[in-house]
């Protein structure tokens, strides 16, 4: 049912996406769904700020087209969210000054698909040590979207690059999560932004169990090096860590793992507070944790998978309904300020 539920949730994405402009996809905001006042996001302005929105979430709609993806404020729409540190809120005319060449590049598009398995586990993966972004975090599949591809496609293309899981548009249903904003590094004090990007979050669900899945996959060794597949219960005690330390309460809890070694393939447990750990401060480093983006989607999912269809699924909801069915289940998970969003 809740599968069913899901399905009609899917909105309209996109599938036309031929693309005219040389260089690849950019985020363009607007003041409305007919691109009154769009002008291209520029890199160092917060997307949010630019949208008028002094706070850390709005809603939002988005349409994806010609190497564009139009953003504007919409009750209607779907989530955007930042980090509450975003690097972008937080720039000097100095620090401007001082950008690299990214600044020219206004603020790219990405895409993350959420992956649910028929039994409701979601795949994560941990990026591989040498990425020059987000080393040894983990993340769902995604990556940018190519200039003349579709999100869909370009989800499709990411998913099966990175774990060699091969679907079609037509066996898979996908829904939209949410939009992040992303800059990295995303701490000021690691160092100025270097990339800028709105990642459109998907939810896809597939038709077999984790297992099934599993059994396909095939990850890249240079993108990825470790995969899992996190249960509801994981994913609500990770989505409500926060990234900066203040509320911090780790179960001592295990996730299994499977984890490219010299020899092969391993399954390992790994604490569960490597996915909780918090940002680094250092300059220049960064260290195995969960994304922030990530948590945000995974909050997404949560909604959605727990809020049940008679009572309507209310933009703005509070999570009392997620925390309610999942303690019926005999789990408790920790309140945070994350959830009252
Ligand atoms: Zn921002």
């Amino acid at each position: 049912m809740l599968r069913a539920f899901l399905v009609h949730l899917v909105r309209n994405i996109s599938r036309s996406g031929r693309g005219k402009m040389s260089n690849s996809p950019k985020v363009y905001l607007c003041n409305d769904e007919n691109g009154e006042g769009s002008q291209p996001a520029s890199f160092e302005q917060c997307c949010l700020t630019h949208l008028r929105c002094k706070g850390n979430r709005m809603d939002v709609g988005y349409k994806y087209q010609n190497g564009k993806l139009e953003v504007y404020p919409s009750a209607q729409g779907v989530r955007l969210e930042h980090p509450t540190g975003c690097p972008c809120r937080f720039l000097t005319a100095t620090d401007i000054a001082s950008l690299s060449s990214a600044r020219t590049q206004g603020v790219g598009v990405g895409v993350s698909v959420i992956l649910q398995s028929s039994d409701n586990r979601v795949l994560l993966t941990r990026r591989a040590k040498h990425m020059r972004t987000f080393p040894s975090v983990w993340v769902p599949p995604g990556g940018h979207i190519e200039q003349g591809e579709t999100l869909l496609k370009g989800c499709l293309r990411e998913l099966k690059e990175e774990t060699g899981l091969n679907f079609t548009e037509d066996d898979i249903n996908f829904t939209t999560l949410g939009l992040w904003e992303s800059v990295y590094p995303p701490l000021i004090s690691m160092g100025l932004p270097k990339r800028h990007h709105i990642v459109v979050y998907l939810l896809a669900l597939a038709n077999e169990d984790s297992r099934t899945l599993q059994q396909r996959l095939k990850f890249h060794p240079d993108e990825v090096d470790a995969i899992t597949w996190l249960d509801e219960y994981m994913a609500t005690d990770v989505a409500s860590s926060d990234d900066y330390g203040q509320s911090r309460k780790v179960p001592q809890r295990y996730f299994e793992a499977q984890v490219q070694r010299d020899n092969g393939l391993e399954i390992v447990k790994l604490p569960l507070s490597i996915l909780m750990a918090v940002l680094p401060p250092a300059p220049g480093v960064d260290c195995e944790r969960l994304s922030s983006g990530t948590k945000f989607a995974l909050r997404q999912w949560l909604k959605a998978l727990y809020t049940p269809p008679e009572g309507g699924m209310e933009r703005g909801d509070s999570l009392e309904t997620v925390f309610l069915t999942i303690t019926k289940k005999g789990h408790q998970p920790e309140k945070s300020p994350f959830w009252s969003e």
